[in-house]
């Protein structure tokens, strides 16, 4: 199929949708089949140009206890499968991602507004995991534990059974893969809530997974708003775990539900990571590392490095470096193949961005580079603002504090290596952070000492499935990707065998 956008993307998602799913109508994919909501209408809206180009009801509670009974049947299948099978069909799951990958990128590109460029490498990716995944199958080995007494005992990483997995708009597709890949790994069935705004894309890998050969009903997308088919699916007694991926705010609600249940969760959540430039960096390299840091997906991604801190000695020559690269960064139109900047996602993010820029050169931010709204061709109504360069920030202004999510870089000065700690860790988050230097000894320390979970040396963004990924402080808790991401789907059982004739059965406690 070619990417001719006619209407501006929008009668392109029917097609790509009736090529995947069959149909050009929407709903949620419940056990193996695609299924009108009960709820309210929710807009689906082209954010390059402000235009609603499909509309679907929300799933509800019904659906919801639908989907988790389907699931519970089909993790009891997918379970008694040997190791092998499953990691054999997770391979495929990875080579039918593969064989979707254009159209799965495209309909990403039109229903995310992400660059089209982008959209392929998250596919990519998303096929990666789920080829990493299947390797682990067979390899998820407990322990024998050398006792004290005459038993054997040893440990099985057992499944939860059916988790609750809730994610948010930024980057769809890779995060339902990121996050379904090691769940079925694990044994899991899943009900996973996509972010209402961007339903679509994991609607379709559900229904590829299960061309690959999983069961119906392992893999169900409830779509629908957070507070009711979200809020159902968490509320829900099949359901035994929740690992929610957004922000802090509904994190913290998501845990306090979660709680209520005495059930676990993980929360991937905001960033507001600090990259940190010394005068000793090799500046050609640290400025377009600074770029790629915040301008990449039109900054909103969670580890967008929205603190610069430069050092003093450096700061006037990094600042107008980095202002005169970013005033010469094309906006436009996501699914042109050139594009390397696009829309925001949506109005209430491009509202809050326009409104914390505002905010800051009130308080006596100047405006380096961008700095506002920006006119695109075809894009007119969509939500485009230009790569902005903020200068004169300190680190206790809203844009320093705040995750701003957006294409907005706020430039700080920094004295020394201790200053530019603390104002690093002066931050509620810890998602990630980098340092640009030429002193290995440095770049060491400064890994040691900035509390992030994630941290970069002379790089950004950097990050695969392999290795693990999470936050620290209101960044959230728990781990994703690598073998940490696997253990979080893992509950721990220890199995106790006497292995003496006539042991003594104790009343209390076996000893030595
Ligand atoms: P959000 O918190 O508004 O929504 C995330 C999801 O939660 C959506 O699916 C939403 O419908 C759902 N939700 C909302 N209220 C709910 C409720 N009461 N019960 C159940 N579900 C509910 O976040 P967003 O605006 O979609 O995404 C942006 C945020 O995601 C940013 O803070 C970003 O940093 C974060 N993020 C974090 C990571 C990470 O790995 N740490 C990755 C991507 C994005």
């Amino acid at each position: 199929m070619t990417f001719s956008v006619e209407k501006n993307g929008e009668n392109q998602v029917s097609s790509l949708l009736t090529t995947m799913l069959g149909t050009d109508q929407f709903g949620s994919w419940i056990n193996g089949q695609l299924v009108s909501g009960t709820g309210d209408n929710i807009d689906l809206v082209n954010a390059a140009t402000g235009n609603v180009f499909m509309q679907y009801q929300d799933a509800g509670s019904v659906n919801v206890e639908h989907a988790a009974q389907a699931a519970v049947l089909a993790q009891r299948e997918w379970f008694s499968m040997t190791a092998t099978a499953r990691g054999r069909t997770m391979y495929n799951c990875g080579a039918k991602v593969r064989e979707a990958a254009e159209d799965l990128a495209k309909l990403e590109c039109i229903s995310a507004g992400k660059p089209l460029r982008d959209c392929r490498v998250e596919v990519a990716k998303v096929a990666e995991m789920f080829e990493y995944y299947a390797g682990w199958c067979d390899k998820m080995t407990g322990q024998v534990i050398p006792v004290p007494t005459s038993h054997l005992n040893y440990t099985r990483h057992e499944p939860f059974g059916v988790v609750v997995q809730i994610t948010p708009w930024n980057a769809p597709v890779f995060t339902g893969g990121w996050q379904i890949a090691p769940a079925i790994c694990a044994g899991n069935a899943v009900l996973l809530k996509p972010s209402e705004l961007t339903p679509l894309s994991t609607t379709v890998l559900a229904k590829l997974l299960e061309e690959a050969g999983i069961p119906k009903g392992l893999v169900n997308v409830i779509n629908g708003l957070g507070h009711t088919t979200g809020a159902a699916a968490i509320a829900n007694k099949l359901c035994k775990k929740v690992i929610f991926v957004g922000s802090p705010k509904t994190g913290s609600l998501i845990a306090g539900a979660a709680a209520q249940r005495v059930i676990p969760c993980v929360l991937e959540l905001g960033g507001k990571s600090a990259n940190i430039i010394f005068d000793d960096a090799n500046l050609d390299r640290a400025v377009v590392g600074a770029q790629a840091a915040i301008f990449a997906a039109a900054g909103q991604s969670c580890v967008s490095g929205s603190r610069l801190l430069v050092h003093k000695n450096v700061y006037q020559e990094v600042v107008e470096r980095l202002a005169s690269a970013t005033d010469k960064i094309a906006v436009n139109l996501p699914w042109l193949e050139e594009t390397m900047v696009g829309p925001v996602n949506n109005i209430n993010q491009f509202n809050h961005i326009k409104a914390l820029v505002a905010e800051a050169v009130a308080q006596g931010a100047k405006v380096a580079a961008g700095g506002g709204e920006c006119n695109v061709l075809g894009g007119e109504g969509g939500y485009f603002y230009k790569p902005t360069v903020l200068a004169d920030v300190a680190n206790n202004m809203s844009v320093a504090q705040e995750e701003i999510f957006g294409p907005v870089v706020s430039v700080i000065p920094f004295d020394d290596e201790d200053h530019a700690i603390a104002i690093a860790n002066d931050s509620r988050f810890g998602l990630a952070g980098a340092v640009w230097t030429a002193d290995i000894g440095r770049a060491h320390r400064m890994a040691a000492q900035v509390n992030a979970g994630t941290f970069w040396v002379n790089s950004y963004k950097a990050i695969n499935v392999m290795s693990p990924f999470g936050g620290f402080g209101e960044s959230g808790y728990g781990r994703s990707s690598g073998y940490e991401g696997l253990l979080e789907y893992t509950q721990t059982k220890s199995v106790w065998i006497e292995t003496a004739k006539d042991a003594a059965i104790q009343f209390g406690y076996s000893v030595e």
